[in-house]
C-alpha cells in the first residue's frame, strides 16, 4: 500500500465547469478514506484525475512520494483498481475472464492468471467452480459487485479507488456486502478512496471521512467518531 496525496488539485472541464476549485488532502497507507457529499460536487472526478482518467488543471497528486504525472497512465492504472457503480464487466466474457483482465494486459501466463482468479473468487465469496464459468448477466447485482472487487484486486493494486461501489444492489445486500467488504479490507490493507452519498456507508467503513461541497471544497475531514460527536 502507498500513500495518496492530493495537493491543490484542481480540475476546470473543457466546458468552463469548475468541478474540484483547490482540494489538499492525505491519505494514509492503508487508509481507507471516504469521500462524501451531494451529487455534482466532485467526488467522481477526483477518482478519475487519481486514476488518470482525467488530467487536473493545477495541483499535484502523489502516490507515496511519486507524481503520478510523471508515471505512463497505463503503467500508473495497472497499480491502482477501481470498482464503478454498474461495475462495467465485458458482457460477453466469463466471470473468471473478467477478473483475469488486467494479469492477461500484464501477461501472466495462463496457469497464475487461473489460479489467481480461483483464489480472488474465494476472497470475494464465489465459488470458483460454480461462478467462473458464468457469464454477467447470470448473476445477481450482488454477485456482479463481487467479481468488480475481484477484478479490481486481481493484480495486487497498491491503492483501490471505489466510486460507489454498492449503491445499485438493494439495502440488505449492501449491508452484507459493506460487512464482507471491512472483512476483507482487513485482509489485504489497501489504501483505498470510496466515494459514497450515503452517510451510513461512511460512517460504517471510513478509516476516515472528507466531506466536500460544491466545486470539490473540503469542509470537514476526520474519523466517522470525531464528525458525529461534532456539535
Ligand atoms: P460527483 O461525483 O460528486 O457527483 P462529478 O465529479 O461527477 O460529481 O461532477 C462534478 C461536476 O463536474 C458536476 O457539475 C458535473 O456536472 C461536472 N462534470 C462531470 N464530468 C464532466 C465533463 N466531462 N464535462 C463537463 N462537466 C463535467
Ligand atoms: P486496453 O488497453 O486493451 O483498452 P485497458 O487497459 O483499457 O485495456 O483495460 C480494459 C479494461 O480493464 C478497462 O476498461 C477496465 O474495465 C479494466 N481495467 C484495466 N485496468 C484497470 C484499472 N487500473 N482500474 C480499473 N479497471 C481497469
Amino acid at each position: 500500500a502507498a500513500s495518496i496525496t492530493l495537493d491543490g488539485i484542481r480540475k476546470r472541464y473543457p466546458d468552463g465547469t469548475e468541478a474540484v476549485r483547490e482540494l489538499s488532502l492525505e491519505v494514509k497507507a492503508g487508509e481507507l478514506v471516504v469521500l462524501i457529499g451531494p451529487s455534482g460536487c466532485g467526488k467522481s472526478t477526483v477518482l478519475r484525475m487519481v486514476n488518470r482518467l482525467i488530467e487536473p488543471t493545477g495541483g499535484r497528486i502523489l502516490l507515496g512520494d511519486e507524481d503520478i504525472t510523471r508515471v505512463d497512465p497505463v503503467r500508473l492504472r495497472r497499480r491502482i483498481g477501481y470498482v464503478i457503480q454498474n461495475v462495467g464487466l465485458f458482457p460477453h466474457q466469463t466471470v473468471s475472464a473478467n477478473v483475469g483482465t488486467v494479469p492477461r494486459l500484464l501477461g501472466w501466463p495462463k496457469e497464475r492468471i487461473r489460479r489467481r482468479t480461483g483464489e480472488l473468487l474465494e476472497l470475494v465469496g464465489l465459488d470458483p467452480a460454480q461462478f467462473g464459468r458464468r457469464y454477467p448477466h447470470e448473476l445477481s447485482g450482488g454477485q456482479r459487485q463481487r467479481v468488480g472487487v475481484a477484478r479490481a484486486l486481481a493484480a495486487d493494486p497498491v491503492v483501490l479507488l471505489m466510486d460507489e461501489p454498492f449503491s445499485a444492489v438493494d439495502p440488505i445486500v449492501r449491508t452484507r456486502l459493506q460487512e464482507e467488504f471491512l472483512r476483507l479490507q482487513a485482509e489485504v490493507r489497501k489504501t483505498i478512496v470510496l466515494v459514497t452519498h450515503d452517510l451510513d456507508e461512511a460512517v460504517r467503513l471510513g478509516d476516515r471521512i472528507a466531506v466536500l461541497s460544491e466545486g470539490g471544497r473540503l469542509e470537514q475531514y476526520d474519523s466517522p467518531g470525531a464528525l458525529l460527536g461534532a456539535p
